[in-house]
């Protein structure tokens, strides 16, 4: 069913201090509307709540890439065709890249924007898995203050996050290197989305993990998954049993044991929950063998 046009009303600011002004004297009243590739698919089935959308496509501070010595910053709307094109993030940090070429077609990833990603919350979304083994931080911003804060544990339950109905987010800041301030060993990188086509497909099971070796044994390990439990999560669990350890067979079994403890997934009209916890230690055995 479709919604009808003239019950909505789209405000566009010409700065983030008049967007962060509206929505402090509204909270909760006035929607945030990026790309609106998720927000669209509402509007055309006449599912959208609000009647009030705050348009942030023209606000120059949440856009850009920002390159330091010690990490990447992303604006709220770096689009996935942005991020695709960005040297450093291929050399870097190619499991977002990955995910980017991954996300739908391409007007979607021409429109479609990491925060917008973020925010609609979903536990299938496919670039937070790579944003988590990656330690990113979320800078949030309202009327009242800026703040940061890990990437990891920002969602809390089914759509459900820390951010506030009167706060944005800013920016993603991505650090480098990877493993603190030690020179880095050799780094391994894995990504994996697994949906019933090769593209335009929601994921039944996506996978990222990026891993540090040293003389053969696995120095620091990070792992997260999509559509296995009610958000994408961080398996801190199973990193934990597999620092310092070969990655041969009798590690790998441990992992997947510990894997199957930690995430939850459930049968739904895309797929079983047997099937993805199958598909999921899967890959991370191939994930652990490559290692090799
Ligand atoms: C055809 C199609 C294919 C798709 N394929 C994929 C896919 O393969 N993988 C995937 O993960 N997703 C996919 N999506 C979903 C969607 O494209 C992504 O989630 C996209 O990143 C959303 O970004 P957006 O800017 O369009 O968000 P919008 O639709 O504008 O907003 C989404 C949500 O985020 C909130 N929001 C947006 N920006 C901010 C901000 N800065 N601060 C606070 N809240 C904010 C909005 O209020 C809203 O709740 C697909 C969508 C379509 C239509």
């Amino acid at each position: 069913m479709r919604a009808y046009l003239p019950d909505y009303v789209l405000r566009a600011p010409r700065d983030l201090a008049e967007a962060v002004s509206l929505l402090a004297a509204e909270p909760g009243a006035w929607k945030p509307f990026a790309g609106g590739t998720d927000l669209m698919v509402l509007l055309e089935a006449g599912k959208l709540p609000h009647k009030k959308f705050l348009s942030l496509w023209r606000l120059a501070e949440l856009r850009g890439i920002e390159i330091t010595a010690d990490a990447v910053t992303l604006g709220a709307l770096t689009t996935y065709t942005q991020v695709l094109r960005e040297p450093i993030l291929q050399q870097e940090f190619p499991l977002l890249c990955q995910a980017a070429r991954e996300t739908g077609g391409v007007a979607t990833q021409n429109r479609g924007t990491l925060a917008g990603n973020i925010a609609n919350a979903s536990p299938a979304a496919d670039s937070p898995p790579a944003l988590l083994v990656y330690d990113a931080e979320l800078e949030l911003i309202s009327a009242r203050a800026s703040r940061r804060r890990p990437y990891h544990g920002f969602h809390s339950g089914y759509k459900q996050m820390d951010l506030a109905p009167d706060e944005l987010i800013a920016r993603i800041r991505l650090p480098r290197p990877f493993f603190g301030p030690r020179r880095p060993g050799p780094r391994h990188h894995y990504y994996r989305k697994v949906g019933t086509r090769k593209a335009q497909a929601i994921s039944k099971v996506v996978f990222a993990g990026v891993a540090e070796t040293e003389n053969g044994a696995i120095r620091d390990i990070r792992l997260a998954l999509g559509s296995v439990a009610p958000t994408v999560v961080r398996c801190v669990k199973t990193e934990d049993v597999l620092r310092g350890r070969r990655p041969d067979r009798e590690t790998v079994a441990a992992a997947r044991e510990a894997l199957a403890e930690e995430i939850s997934p459930i049968d739904d009209f895309r797929s079983t929950a047997r099937y993805r916890l199958r598909v999921s230690q899967n890959l991370l055995e191939d994930f652990l063998l490559s290692l090799q």
